[in-house]
């Protein structure tokens, strides 16, 4: 595949890259394509099924489902009980990965908690468990393969930025490039959480890995009014990047940096529409959605 195109973008007066990583695939884009890279090179025949877990929103089981209606491989995810009004959803996620095919399994919270991780053992040759969100060691190959195709289009900035649920991709990021300034700020849980979910894939954390501290205290995938305009500014600005990470990274890079610094798009914006819809329900959205649920 050749290199993803690099974008120049400017947000309040000042320039930023940006590496579109957002364009590979409408489905499995952004650091999930990274992230499953070896899974993508594995041949078929390899496995007959794909087991993962998580929230019924994310961006990573969207990408594994599209991954395995490639393949031809079963797709079984476990989630915790979600709404009934989720399951009736025609937008989103969960409808699209359901649409391609994912068999989706729902635990009661306690059972959830045992079961999870007793998923790696009695684990059949052609199963295949992918952690939470990806976080996992084959996700390093797919982040060197971004690392290099960075090296080679050499883009004349110091600082590279990706926001982080689980650290995977910003983690790896340092460790690939360690003459940038890899800057990131957590998304899912606190500085410590973060810290504590990157060393789980490392023995130290690298150097040259920055974590900014978010503005304020956000808990993941709720709305927030601030969110909701920065990403109205970034699409106003040219591009348009996910509601969930995105926002706070962008704060942060406003605010507590101030050279030239290269965004890795991560994708994700198929789950914007029903993140707006929720916007809409908590009255944050002012502008309501047009049929097509396409914002205006
Ligand atoms: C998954 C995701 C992240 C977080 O990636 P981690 O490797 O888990 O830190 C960031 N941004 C977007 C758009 C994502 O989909």
């Amino acid at each position: 595949m050749s290199p993803t195109p690099i974008s120049n973008f400017v947000l309040e007066g000042r320039e930023f890259l940006v590496k579109r990583d957002d364009l590979v695939d409408v489905y499995l884009a952004g650091n999930k394509f990274r992230k499953l890279h070896t899974l993508l090179n594995t041949p078929k025949h390899h496995y007959k099924k794909i087991i993962s877990y998580g929230g019924t929103q994310s961006n990573a089981m969207l990408a594994i489902a599209a991954l395995c209606k490639q393949k031809d491989w079963e797709f079984v995810y476990y989630s915790k009980p979600i709404s009934a009004v989720q399951k009736e959803e025609k937008i989103g996620n969960y409808f699209l990965a359901k649409s391609l095919g994912m068999q989706h399994i729902e635990l009661e919270h306690r059972l959830y908690k045992e079961f999870i991780p007793s998923l790696q053992l009695n684990l059949d040759k052609t199963s295949f468990v992918i952690d939470q969100g990806g976080a996992i060691d084959e996700a390093k190959a797919g982040l060197k393969v971004l690392a290099d195709e960075l090296e080679m289009q050499n883009p004349q900035v110091k600082s590279l930025a990706t926001p982080s649920g689980t650290g995977t991709t910003a983690l790896f990021l340092a460790q690939n490039l360690p003459h940038y300034r890899v800057y990131t700020t957590p998304c899912v849980g606190d500085e410590e959480y973060l810290k504590s979910q990157m060393l789980s894939l490392c023995h130290a954390l690298p150097e040259n890995l920055v974590i900014l501290k978010p503005k304020k205290k956000y808990h993941f995938a709720k709305p927030y009014e601030n969110f909701y305009k920065m990403y109205k500014k970034t699409l106003e600005a040219g591009i348009e990047f996910d509601l969930l990470y995105a926002p706070s990274m962008w704060e942060c890079l406003l605010a507590q940096t101030s050279e030239k610094v290269l965004y890795i798009h991560s994708g994700g914006v198929t789950g914007n529409m029903s993140m707006k819809l929720r916007y809409e329900k908590k009255t944050l959205l002012k502008t309501s959605l047009n049929k097509s649920n396409t914002f205006i």
